[in-house]
């Protein structure tokens, strides 16, 4: 379901999220067969005009997301990274992006992306050009939710609520993970995908209440120093960690409203980077209840404790 993760020789490779791969790729004779170069590209794909539709999507892409991110665009890749795209109507979509940190500089890089033809473009490839973002602009490693997180904020609003109905069901069954261990991992952890649903709630959530720039800036300072009780005070208000995750849950369990308008009216307006795909459009409507208490979950879940304690409702057996 998930492909492996690896950080070997020095490389981080970011393998986001492949869904319903089932062999696909072979199944679906996907063999490339044509190149398409752009300045910062080289697009191998099943054909000329996708190769070209992918190429000029990414240019686009890291254009606009590097401006949406960090304020302004990034400079021209020494070389260019190479992208190989298999597409067909109903291959899961999927990505890993793989790069070399080495004393402050990041280079080799390395994509591949699976999908059909409109989730690469409006899902996809924004999630792996922030990977490239993120990895330009910092030069080092981030916590993985924190990557993760923020570049599943910029797919198409159909992935980003499938995310959030995948958090409500691990929030219910025990597969939280509790925010002090979660800002501490630089790996992916065996149970990678409440990693992704949790890491892109709480990004959402700091997103919505600061912007895309003062989440960069915060992530910045607490990598600066390692010190992530300094950077939420600092950017956010908020005291630690742990009272970050208490507001977060308690928001979560609400329905993930929108912050207060005088709060959001202080947010920079999102940039619209998917011209070349569906429209963009406000996070959906929540999709499911607010978290109930899985009553009898196997594994000690801090999520069940703290939710059990403000539950209006007793707990309920599972059915
Ligand atoms: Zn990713």
């Amino acid at each position: 379901m998930v492909c492996g993760h690896d950080r070997t020789g020095g490389g981080w490779l970011t393998a986001c999220r492949v869904l319903v791969v089932a062999c696909a790729a072979a199944a679906a004779g996907t063999s490339s067969a044509a190149g398409y170069r752009t300045a910062n590209f080289l697009v191998d794909a099943p054909t000329e005009t996708l190769a070209r539709r992918i190429g000029d999507a990414a240019e686009q892409y890291r254009h606009t997301l590097a401006v949406e991110w960090t304020g302004r665009p990034l400079p021209r890749w020494s070389r260019p990274c190479p992208i190989r795209a298999q597409v067909a109507p109903h291959l899961g979509a999927g990505g890993a992006t793989s790069f070399v940190f080495d004393k402050g500089e990041v280079f080799n890089w390395s994509m591949t992306i699976q999908g059909s033809e409109e989730r690469i473009l409006d899902s996809v490839l924004p999630h792996e050009i922030t990977h490239t973002v993120f990895a330009s602009h910092f030069r080092r490693p981030l916590p993985r939710w924190a990557d993760e997180g923020a570049c599943t904020t910029v797919e198409h609003p159909v992935e980003r609520a499938r995310q959030h109905r995948l958090l409500i069901e691990f929030l219910t069954t025990g597969r939280g993970i509790a925010f002090p261990e979660m800002f501490a991992m630089r790996e992916y952890p065996p149970d990678v995908l409440p990693l992704y649903s949790q890491g892109y709630s709480l990004a959402r959530y700091l997103i919505e209440r600061g912007g895309r720039h003062k989440y960069v800036a915060f992530v910045g300072d607490g990598l600066a120093a390692d010190d992530w009780k300094g950077a939420l005070a600092k950017h956010y208000g908020v005291g630690d960690v742990a009272q970050l995750q208490y507001v977060w849950l308690d928001w979560v369990r609400q329905g993930c409203p929108a912050p207060p308008a005088a709060v959001a009216a202080a947010v920079p307006p999102a940039a619209a980077w998917t011209a070349t795909s569906r429209g963009q459009s406000p996070d959906p409507e929540p999709v499911a209840a607010p978290p109930a208490v899985a009553a009898t979950s196997g594994r000690r879940s801090i999520y069940a404790m703290q939710a059990r304690r403000t539950a209006a409702e007793p707990p309920v057996a599972p059915r």
